[in-house]
């Protein structure tokens, strides 16, 4: 496989708000923090109602080793702890604090004692950073290699490959002092000697900023990638940044690879230097039911509808809101729904935009299966989930899919692949399971 023919798609890239500073929106009367924003165990609660709370003080301590610490945004008053229904279906506690307008930091607020691996690695992880991009993995964990000779490169992430999301580009601009920082953290406490911060080549106006202030730094390198949906997905960025193919069912760190989002980057730098942990985060709110998409940095738990009020409101009535980008972004039902570590994006479109199309009969032409950057056979697997085949599901390697949907983009009969997959992945899982507990009771 040469980086001429691998696969992918090129997608419009409307990314209106590319040359707009992001805003910051004032605290709102109420925010709603949901203790489950990352993958990994929820946060366990630590405050009580009535409690006041100041902003970055803890609300959540980490439920286990693949989990993450949840900050106060706001400083006020714990009004509620309760139940809450995320948009992928599952449920967690929230915490609801009711703004005192001040945004007085908390006492507990201030910058790590760094001396070693352990103690950076325990920074990271009080940090609360997560993979920003959307991923959302606990940033600890994925630096904590214990022997860090393992790591041949850090790749930083800056490729922002969806349509329409701008809110790594105005970090990488807004925020370039951050992003070298954090290069240098990474290089004090991990002894890594390279990291290839990669970047879409179209946003030239970042590349040359990055060249520029990490010029002096022989262990960075500022790499231009040719734009192509989805070159930030990790293990097509791993290739392409390093020819090194991920096998199925391994970690980047297994082909001596670390992938980092550069927000999570300036984020983990920034606490570092002041003791402020993640607590606010840049969306990019954009879509054709938008008055004046902007870039607004919100506190973590503001609604989706304060956020869109900031930017000005609907333009029409609103017909379809999703969270993320336009190829990976989940619908979303509830207005209501608070930001989140891995709100990159809202988007929000009119009638026109959001209408459904109507799936017609596979015309066998073959694309779906040209423009899989994990050279899966979409059409065999739809194929075999209808037939609810496991084997076959496990022989056409659905596990890789990693969900892009290049393959749904580029279907000229409209066929729901990408929701095919997931359904496809999840049947496989439970079948997995089933087998194991019978095995297990002997039958
Ligand atoms: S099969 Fe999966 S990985 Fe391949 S294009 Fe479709 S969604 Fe992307
Ligand atoms: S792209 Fe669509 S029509 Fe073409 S082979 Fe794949 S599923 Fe069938």
């Amino acid at each position: 496989m040469s980086l001429k023919n691998l696969n992918g798609v090129h997608i419009p890239h409307r990314k209106n708000t590319a040359g707009m500073q992001a805003v910051k929106m004032p605290p709102p009367a109420t925010v709603t923090i949901p203790l489950s924003m990352h993958i990994g165990k929820p946060a366990n609660c630590v405050v009580a109602v009535g409690d006041h709370v100041g902003v970055g003080q803890l609300i959540g301590e980490p439920g286990g080793f693949v989990s993450s610490p949840v900050y106060a945004s706001v400083s006020g008053t714990v009004k509620k702890i309760v139940p809450m229904l995320q948009f992928m279906g599952a449920t967690c506690q929230a915490v609801v604090i009711e703004s005192d307008g001040q945004m007085t930091p908390a006492d507990t607020v201030k910058a790590p004692e760094i001396t070693d691996y352990d103690s950076f690695i325990r920074a990271v992880r009080d940090s609360g950073v997560v993979g920003l991009g959307g991923a959302t993995f606990p940033t600890a964990v994925k630096l904590d290699v214990k022997d860090t000779s393992r790591i041949q490169e850090i790749i930083i992430n800056g490729a922002e490959c969806e349509g329409y999301i701008t809110s790594d580009h105005r970090t990488m601009l807004d925020r370039t002092q951050d992003v070298v920082e954090g290069c240098g953290l990474l290089e004090k406490w991990l002894g890594v000697k390279k990291i290839v911060i990669a970047i879409e080549d179209n946003k030239p106006d970042c590349i040359a900023r990055l060249r520029e202030a990490t010029r002096d730094d022989s262990c960075v390198e500022v790499r231009a990638l040719p734009c192509m949906y989805p070159q930030g997905g990790e293990k097509v960025l791993i290739y392409h940044v390093t020819g090194k193919v991920m096998p199925e069912g391994k970690l980047p760190i297994d082909v001596g690879s670390v992938v980092m989002n550069v927000t999570s980057l300036a984020v983990l730098a920034a606490y570092c230097r002041t003791g402020m942990p993640l607590v606010e985060k840049c969306v990019t709110v954009d879509g054709s039911a938008i008055r004046e998409p902007k870039n607004v940095i919100a506190p973590i738990g503001a609604s989706c509808r304060e956020v869109v009020e900031f930017a000005g409101g609907f333009s029409c009535e609103p017909k379809k809101m999703v969270l993320g980008g336009p190829m990976m972004g989940v619908a979303q039902y509830d207005l209501d729904a608070p930001v989140a570590k891995g709100t990159s994006a809202i988007l929000v479109f009119n009638e026109k935009d959001a209408r459904p199309v109507k799936p017609t009969a596979c015309i066998r032409c073959g694309g779906c299966v040209d423009h899989c950057p994990m050279r899966l056979m979409p059409t065999e697997i739809e194929r075999a989930y209808e037939k609810k085949d496991a084997e076959a599901l496990r022989e056409l390697k659905v596990g890789l899919c990693i969900e892009c949907g290049c393959c749904a983009f580029h279907c000229p009969a409209n066929r729901p692949l990408v929701q095919v997959n997931k359904l496809s992945k999840s049947f496989l899982r439970d079948y997995d399971n089933q087998m194991k507990a019978q095995k297990e009771a002997g039958k």
